[in-house]
Order: structure tokens, then C-alpha cells, then sequence
């Protein structure tokens, strides 16, 4: 694990970041609250490519909980069957779905206890939907910000609550909202797993890592 990165480091880190792109954004396709809280539960395990394949149709058809409801389990699994594991997650997001209809009005709620709560929704899935739909500074770290914090020394930590805790700590606040796809975009296709671009790398002088592959 590499040490931490001293503030001025990082605050140069997000300034290039933030110029190469202003405003960063997630690839996963929603239309709404209620849409972007089903295609993240959906994205478990699998690609952002191929949950927007399999959501392009459902979408149209169930955008709110009452419509996932009357769509029923077996056309659901019918839509998502290209995705892993996706027996359950048709179960988890009819459970969701009727949860929402009889307690939130069908209403996304916007805490992360509420949306904690919720069946296959997890602490990654609410710092997402927290982040890219109320645009609050939540930090949902995935395996390309896992692997992207600890290489470089951004936010290091021995499991996710330790890396999300040190970008909250360690990442200046007006970097805050923007931070979590910067570090998913720069770690799914800069800072990869196998072989990282560290030739093409913008922060490859500034980057801790010791085996750059320059
Ligand atoms: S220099 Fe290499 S290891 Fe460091 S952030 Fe860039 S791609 Fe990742």
C-alpha cells in the first residue's frame, strides 16, 4: 500500500484532472432517481456497457416503482438475463420496487441509511445514487477506485470504508463532487488493472507507484 500523498500533491492531481475533463460522468444510463437506484444495484459484477444494453428497453417500460411492479418478476428477469447473478437481483429490485410503492410514497429516499435499507441496495450503491443525483459529496469506491487510491497514493487503505474515508479526509472539498468518477474513469481506463498506461499517464510525475510501467 502506498503512503499518502500531501495535500499539494493532490490538489495539483484533481487541478489536472479537472482540466483534462470539467465535468466527469458516470456511464451507466438512467432517466430518473428510481432508474439510476436499479441499473447501479444492477451493475454488481458486471459492466456498465452491459447493463445499459440490458436497461435500454426495460427503462422504457418501468421508470417507477408502481411500473416495475406491474411489469412482475418474470418479464424483469426476461429484460436482465444477459447480466450476472440476475435471478437475484430481479428479486431484489421487485422487493425494492414494492418497498418504495408501500413506504416512500414511490419516492427514491435521499439518506444513505434509507437508501441502505433498501434490498440489494449496499453502501457503494447509496454513495452513487447520493453522488450523481443529489450531487452530494458521497464517495462509493469500486475496484478501479480501490486500485487507483492505493497505487498512487491518493487515498490509500487497506478495504473500501478505509479508502472512502481518506478521500473524504485527504481530497481538497472543492474536488469533492466531482472525485468519484475522475478516479473510476482515470482506473477503468488509465490506471488498469493488468497493465497500467503509466507512459500516458497525466499525474505519472506525481503518482507514488513503484512499478510504473513506463
Ligand atoms: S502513473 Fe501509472 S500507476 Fe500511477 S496513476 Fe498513472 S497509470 Fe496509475
Amino acid at each position: 500500500m502506498a503512503k499518502q500523498l500531501d495535500y499539494h500533491t493532490i490538489r495539483e492531481i484533481f487541478t489536472r484532472f479537472q482540466e483534462a475533463e470539467a465535468e466527469p460522468k458516470g456511464e451507466l444510463d438512467h432517466v430518473n432517481a428510481y432508474t439510476l437506484v436499479v441499473a447501479v444495484a444492477l451493475s454488481a459484477q458486471a459492466t456498465d456497457v452491459g447493463v445499459n444494453r440490458a436497461t435500454k428497453d426495460l427503462f422504457k417500460i418501468a421508470d417507477t416503482p408502481q411500473k416495475m411492479l406491474n411489469l412482475g418478476e418474470e418479464a424483469l428477469i426476461e429484460h436482465i438475463k444477459t447480466i450476472g447473478l440476475y435471478r437475484n437481483k430481479a428479486k431484489n429490485v421487485m422487493k425494492m420496487a414494492k418497498i418504495l410503492v408501500e413506504y416512500y410514497c414511490g419516492e427514491v429516499p435521499n439518506s444513505r441509511a434509507a437508501l441502505e435499507s433498501l434490498p440489494g441496495v449496499g453502501r457503494k450503491t447509496a454513495n452513487v445514487v447520493l453522488n450523481m443525483w443529489w450531487h452530494y459529496p458521497a464517495q462509493a469506491v469500486d475496484t478501479h477506485i480501490f486500485r487507483f487510491g492505493n497505487r498512487s497514493g491518493v487515498c490509500p487503505g487497506k478495504d473500501v470504508v478505509a479508502v472512502e474515508r481518506a478521500i473524504e479526509d485527504h481530497i481538497p472539498v472543492d474536488f469533492q463532487q466531482h472525485a468519484h468518477h475522475w478516479m473510476i474513469l482515470h482506473g477503468r481506463y488509465t490506471c488498469v488493472a493488468r497493465k497500467p498506461k503509466c507512459a500516458a499517464c497525466l499525474i505519472r510525475d506525481l503518482c507514488m507507484f513503484e512499478d510504473k510501467n513506463l
